[in-house]
């Protein structure tokens, strides 16, 4: 290897599929540029030394395993799978969840079925493309079943009468509808991730990940926050500022010719819901934005 190559960190990220424009996204809300080539495997990183390679998400946990990468952005839907496949050789360290790519693996079982709790699929066949990962969480729970790996179409299994139940990724619910399955249960919650491999790295690469990471973890939190402004009365101002979820210093302003009114803004670290701003209202609230 070059000596340049040396001090690059390289990421595997999805070529082309739900996860590929967000996680190039979040990579260049750090900062980073690459020179893209469309058709190849290899983007050069410009301002930053960290190079891309899209692949299919599937690889992506076995490149980190294997040494190719030292990093990738994949669900952890499948580095868990992998995780459980591989047992202690195969382990990976999630650095941050990156809040997109959300999605559920689910029990279904056909609308029709008398089935209607997880204890009901004891023995049963249950067809997944994550077998591993749905043995682990069923067996966990005391529920042996017979589980059988399909890569795709998972959901067409019971109509064709190879398995009793399924257990899927479901964001919307829409395909489980369109083939007459009913969602059963939740096993386990997925959100895309930034993984690395458990090698330690040399330290130059070490700093450049610190670098990184810090960078990360600033575009997460800004794309979590909200500024808020508003109006409030002085005298409610410690109720008002309890309502604003994570906005712990707010900076308070004079209301021109309104004394017992101020202005109030805040940056808020956590969601606003409907029923802040409602509470906020309640407790003498105007103006908001
Ligand atoms: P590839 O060609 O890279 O193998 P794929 O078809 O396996 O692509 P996608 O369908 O693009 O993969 O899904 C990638 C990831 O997106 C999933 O592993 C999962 O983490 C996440 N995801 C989010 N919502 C869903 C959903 N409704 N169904 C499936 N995956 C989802
Ligand atoms: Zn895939």
């Amino acid at each position: 290897m070059k000596k340049r190559d040396q001090d690059r960190l390289r990421v595997a990220i999805q070529k082309s599929g739900r996860l590929s424009e967000r996680s190039l996204e979040v990579l260049k809300n750090c900062g980073l540029r690459f020179a893209r080539s469309k058709d190849k495997l290899f983007w050069y990183g410009q301002d930053f030394p960290v190079d891309l390679l899209l692949v299919r998400d599937d690889d992506i946990p076995r490149l980190l395993l294997e040494g190719v990468c030292e990093l990738g952005i994949v669900g952890e839907n499948i580095a868990r799978e992998v995780m459980l496949e591989r047992d202690s050789d195969g382990e990976l360290n999630l650095l941050r969840r990156l809040g997109f790519g959300h999605c559920r693996l689910s029990v279904a079982v056909p609308e029709d079925s008398g089935i209607d709790a997880l204890d009901g699929l004891r023995d049963l066949r249950i067809a997944t493309s994550y077998p591993a990962l749905t043995r682990d969480l069923l067996e966990k729970q005391g529920i042996r079943t017979h589980i059988s790996e399909l890569s795709g179409s998972v959901e067409i299994a019971p109509s064709m009468g190879t398995a009793d139940a399924i257990a899927d990724l479901v964001s919307t619910g829409t395909t489980l509808r369109a083939n007459h399955l009913r969602e059963l249960e939740v096993l386990f919650e997925s959100t895309a991730a930034l993984y690395k491999s458990t090698r330690a790295l040399p330290e130059e690469k070490q700093a450049l990940l610190d670098r990184m990471l810090a960078r990360l973890d600033g575009v997460l939190q800004a794309a979590e926050s909200k500024y808020v402004m508003l109006h409030a009365p002085r005298a409610r101002l410690e109720e008002v500022t309890r309502i604003l979820p994570g906005a712990e210093h707010p900076t308070l302003m004079e209301l021109e010719g309104s004394p017992d009114r101020v202005a109030l803004h805040a940056v808020c670290r956590e969601t606003l819901f409907w029923e802040h701003l409602e509470a906020l209202k309640g407790a003498g609230a105007t103006a908001i934005l």
